[in-house]
This record gives structure tokens, C-alpha cells and sequence, in this order.
């Protein structure tokens, strides 16, 4: 809940604070083609749900920033300081109250880094928000792992803006306060971009201006209510694994033959590229894990959106096996679990169900997990020994035979009917 809980209130202050709705229609400006394809390419990033009450979505605008690379950089630089002396400070004086913050640091910052007051309460914000994940993490962390450290920022970290600080003006332009007043830069939008921002159910709060690689884009917020949750009694169970990375109560599977394919093939480029250990090799071990990713990524978009899509066309509730604090109760864990619970990707695609089903509406049902994948979805019997091997289940009381997977999925969706309802969690 920790970073989430910061996030939330930041949603709910942008739209306190939010831009103008009045100026976001004027951005159909699509005829504009001053960069290919390729060049545009902005992707929608992270995505959050909080506790069904709030959504908030961020949208990656590329920018035209069109001679004014200095005085954004002598910004960011300018920022960028200010927020970790800023940090620095809080961290030492223990200070994470953001009132506390702002009043010892306000007149300090605008005198010793020449920010407009706007600016120097962002510098401050960036810091107090870091400073507060960093210590939600410090006492989540296990007892090996080496203790916090203040957070710190480099020249070229993101800068901050809030409604006073940057404004979306009529043509796909951006208004953004620099230390020599305010600069004006181009969005290359691509459609579904366009789309997202005009869209009128979202409101749009604050935005990151991030450089990258000498590039700098524009990460604008986005908040809205959750949809009311639809009341169903029905429910498709979804089993999530390696061998078929999903599989629901219906049977349909979502192989991760190709995931697992990809993942072999950069494997084996990166044991042959880690032997060269050149400077040029390590950038290529770089470049391969970020395709390696974005093609995972890729997947578990087209798996969550297609779980999502059935459960509203068949009008059910999802059901997924609730791996928090498994740990705490059962001694052993299952090896399956082991590894859903350290692998990325996986708690990727069930935050991506979680917060898809919360935009459908759709509520998200998390069962205990015990059992499910050695119990017979037909008669009830629960044996470690029914289930055969990774594939295939059979149960050792009435002879069922079944998809594994399947068998655990008609499984989890029927205990999902007896349980009560649960607010969606993060895997
Ligand atoms: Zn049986």
C-alpha cells in the first residue's frame, strides 16, 4: 500500500490542482508528421489502480523542445539540486511531514538555487515523495539487505511540474517554467496519445519532464474515479504459471512458448556477448534486456486485456490466487509460487489484470491458494499425488484427468463464489 498510498494523494492533489478542461480539446492537431514513426515512439507507461477508488495512468509525449534545449537543461540541473539538498536535509532532520518540509526549506531553496516559487515547491515535493519511498522500502526490507540511503538525484533526473508550473496549450504545445521563464515546446503525439488525452473521463493532473538518451518527453498524470463495480456471482477462475502463462475456468490457455523461446534466445546471446566483456558488448547486454522486456511486457498486455474482455463479455468476476503473505501461511511453498513470487513479470501481468479489471469495473477476487492445483475440480479429493506431473492432473479418487492448469483454474473460480468479496491487491 506504501507507494501506492503516496501516489493516490498525489492523484487526488493534481486534481485539486488540475489544468483548465476547457483546453485540452484544441490539441487535434494530428496533421502534423515532423518526426517518423519510429522517431514518435511513446509508449503508455506505468499504470496504477489504487484500492478501487482512484485510477491514475501516465501518457509518454516525445517533445519537439525546439532550441530551448539550455535553458531546459540549466533547469533540470537547477531542479535536480535543489531536490537533493532539499532531501538531504529532510533525510538528516528526519523530516517527512510535507508542511514541516516546505516551511524549513522554501525561502532556502528559491535563494540558493534561484527557483520561482512554483518550481521550489515541486524541487520540494520530488524530494519529500522519494524520501518517503525510500523509508516505506527501508522497513519493508529483509534483514540482509543493506540499510537505506537519503535519495539523491542526478543533473539530468526528471523535473517535476505541477498546474502552475506547466500548461497544455491549443495545438499539441506545451507552456513549461524554466529559470528563464516559461518555454514553449511541441507534443508529438501519435493517435492513441491524442486519444488519452482528450479523452473526458480522465482528468489530468501534473507531468515529469523526463530526458532520455538526449531525448526529452513529457510523462502527463491522469486521474479518475473507478467505474462502480458490476455485482456478479459468477466467476472465471485464472491460474497463472509458467508452462501456459495463464489459464482460465473456461479452458482457454495463454502459452508462454514464445515468452519462453525469446527469453532462451537472449539467454544464450548474453552468455556469448558477457564472454567479449568489452565496453561495447555490456551496452549491446543492455539494449538486449530492454527488448527482452518490452517484449514481456507486450504479452502480459495482450493476456490481461484478453482475461478482462471475457470477463465482461461473459459478465463474471476474476479470480486469481492471492500469493501475498503466502509465506506466512503455509511452511512450504509450492515451487511454482516460489517462482511467481521473485519473478517481475509475473506480478507485472497480475497488476495489469488488477488494474484493467478496476477500469471494466470488473471485481477482482484473490482465493488462498492452498490446494488449488492438487484438489479435482470434479469430486473434491485432495491428494498431492493427483496431480501427475507440471501438465497434467489425475485425481486418484474418481479417475479425472484434466489439463493441470485448467483443473486449478475451475478450482479457484469456484472458491472465489464462497469467498467474500476482497479489494484488489498488488501481486
Ligand atoms: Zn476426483
Amino acid at each position: 500500500m506504501g507507494i501506492f498510498g503516496d501516489v493516490w494523494q498525489r492523484a487526488l492533489k493534481n486534481q485539486i490542482h488540475q489544468t483548465s478542461r476547457a483546453e485540452t480539446p484544441v490539441l487535434l492537431d494530428m496533421g502534423r508528421k515532423h518526426a517518423p514513426p519510429f522517431l514518435t515512439f511513446v509508449l503508455l507507461a506505468a499504470i496504477l489502480f489504487f484500492m478501487s477508488k482512484t485510477l491514475t495512468r501516465t501518457i509518454c509525449i516525445k517533445l519537439d523542445i525546439d532550441g530551448h534545449e539550455a535553458a531546459l537543461q540549466e533547469t533540470q540541473q537547477q531542479f535536480n539540486e535543489a531536490a537533493s539538498w532539499i532531501a538531504s536535509l529532510c533525510w538528516h532532520e528526519h523530516i517527512t511531514n510535507t508542511t514541516t518540509a516546505h516551511h524549513r526549506v522554501y525561502g532556502e531553496t528559491r535563494t540558493r538555487f534561484g527557483l520561482g516559487a512554483q518550481l521550489a515547491c515541486c524541487a520540494r515535493a520530488k524530494a519529500v515523495e522519494a524520501i518517503k519511498t525510500v523509508r516505506v522500502q527501508q522497513k519493508q526490507r529483509q534483514p540482509d539487505q543493506k540499510p537505506a540511503e537519503c535519495p539523491q538525484f542526478g543533473s539530468r533526473g526528471s523535473i517535476r511540474y505541477d498546474a502552475r508550473t506547466y500548461r497544455l496549450l491549443s495545438l499539441a504545445r506545451v507552456s513549461l517554467s524554466t529559470l528563464q521563464g516559461r518555454v514553449i515546446c511541441q507534443m508529438v503525439l501519435g493517435k492513441r496519445q491524442h486519444a488519452m488525452l482528450i479523452d473526458p473521463a480522465w482528468t489530468i493532473g501534473g507531468a515529469d519532464l523526463v530526458w532520455k538518451r538526449g531525448t526529452y518527453y513529457l510523462h502527463v498524470t491522469q486521474g479518475r474515479e473507478a467505474p462502480h463495480q458490476t455485482e456478479t456471482p459468477e466467476t472465471l477462475g485464472v491460474d497463472l504459471g509458467i508452462v501456459s502463462l495463464a489459464t482460465d475456468s473456461t479452458g482457454e490457455t495463454f502459452s508462454g512458448a514464445k515468452v519462453r523461446e525469446v527469453r532462451l534466445r537472449y539467454h544464450r546471446r548474453r552468455q556469448s556477448v558477457q564472454r567479449v566483456g568489452t565496453r561495447s558488448a555490456k551496452r549491446r547486454l543492455k539494449k538486449m534486456s530492454g527488448r527482452e522486456k518490452r517484449f514481456q511486457t507486450d504479452t502480459n498486455h495482450k493476456i490481461s486485456t484478453a482475461l478482462v474482455q471475457k470477463a465482461v463479455r461473459t459478465r463474471k468476476a476474476l479470480a486469481l490466487e492471492d500469493l501475498t503473505g503466502i509465506r506466512e501461511r503455509t511452511k512450504m511453498v509450492q515451487r511454482k509460487h516460489r517462482y511467481e513470487r521473485q519473478s517481475w513479470a509475473f506480478s507485472q501481468l497480475r497488476t495489469y489484470i488488477a488494474y484493467k479489471a478496476a477500469w471494466a469495473g470488473i471485481p477482482v477476487r484473490l482465493v488462498d491458494p492452498r490446494n488449488t492445483s492438487r484438489t479435482c475440480s470434479q469430486c473434491g479429493h485432495c491428494e498431492k499425488a493427483n496431480r501427475q506431473n507440471q501438465a497434467s492432473f489425475r485425481c486418484k479418487q474418481c479417475g479425472f484427468c484434466c489439463n493441470a492448469d485448467y483443473n486449478a483454474a475451475i478450482n479457484i473460480a469456484r472458491v472465489a463464489v464462497k469467498q467474500p468479496m476482497v479489494a484488489t491487491r498488488k501481486g
